[in-house]
């Protein structure tokens, strides 16, 4: 599942092929994804200039001429492809169209950006630009980790007095938006914080201290990102997932990365979701 590094990752490969472009030629293909698609979306989105590419979370937001935003969500497993871009940036030939292209858009320069989900957990809707976070799937959410409003004094006043694991808490939206499973068994890896204590009794030093954790976390992998849109040439036009090594996540049973620890990577199930981490060094 794209987490929020890969969703980034989408964005900016779509950014230098999308903004600035007008979309000639909408293909909806099906009438929803995870929902239905907003009425007349194909005609809402002919014609338009692309203003700019904005990532909220895990959403991608496209704002576009007529004052509407497309908002994108990949879902489980929703891919983007580029194809056909005549300035250079991308090479890849207009693939034969695939059974689960649900959505394709037709870039007056030539570029085609098609976006394919087999499972169909994905999501497209359009709103007002100017109505801000008010959208459903907007409305709830917390700062974003990479931003100034995610700070110390935010974090460590969200988990006081929680009950809730810490790798629970870190995962409630409302608290910090866009983290996932993933980069959260990486932060309490590199924090020594074991997913299973309480959120609110763990002391505010070591709550702030996850505040750099989660931004370095998420920022090397943007920039394993970033090198894998340099290396997109190759590839096959499918932007956003790229190899990344981990500390924890995937490694059940490996020895622990920290120097001296000797203990290895256990796995559980908290909320129904697998937990990655050394019992030794994490606590
Ligand atoms: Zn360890």
């Amino acid at each position: 599942m794209p987490e929020l590094p890969e969703v980034e990752t989408v964005r900016r490969g779509l950014a230098p092929v999308m903004e600035g472009a007008v979309i000639v030629q909408a293909d909806v293909n099906r009438p929803d994804l995870r929902w239905p698609f907003p009425s007349n979306m194909a005609d809402r989105l002919t014609g338009q200039r692309v203003l700019g590419l904005r990532r909220r979370s895990k959403y991608i937001l496209l704002d576009l001429a007529s004052g509407e935003t497309l908002l994108v969500h990949l879902g489980m497993s929703g891919r983007m492809l580029i194809s056909g871009d005549p300035l250079g940036t991308f090479v890849h030939e207009h693939p034969a169209p695939e059974k689960h292209d649900h959505v394709v858009l037709h870039m007056d320069s030539g570029a085609r950006i098609t976006f394919n989900d087999p499972r169909r957990f994905g999501a497209m809707d359009l709103l007002a630009t100017d109505s801000g976070d008010t959208h459903k799937l907007l409305a709830s959410l917390g700062p974003e980790p990479l931003g100034n409003t995610f700070n110390e004094a935010h974090l460590i006043q969200a988990l006081q007095g929680r009950n809730t694991p810490i790798k629970s808490a870190l995962l409630d939206q409302r608290i910090v938006a866009g983290l996932g499973n993933i980069y959260v068994c990486e932060t309490l890896f590199r924090a020594r914080i074991s997913p299973r204590r309480k959120a609110g009794n763990i002391g505010a030093k070591r709550i702030g201290a996850l505040v750099p954790i989660i931004r370095d976390v998420l920022g090397e992998a943007i920039e394993a990102g970033g090198s894998s849109l340099r290396d997109f040439r190759q590839a096959d036009g499918e932007l956003g997932y790229f190899q990344h090594s981990f500390d924890v996540y995937g490694r059940e049973d490996k020895p622990c990365r920290t120097l001296g620890c000797g203990g290895h990577i256990s796995r559980i199930v908290q909320s129904g979701r697998s937990s990655f981490y050394c019992t030794i060094c994490q606590r």
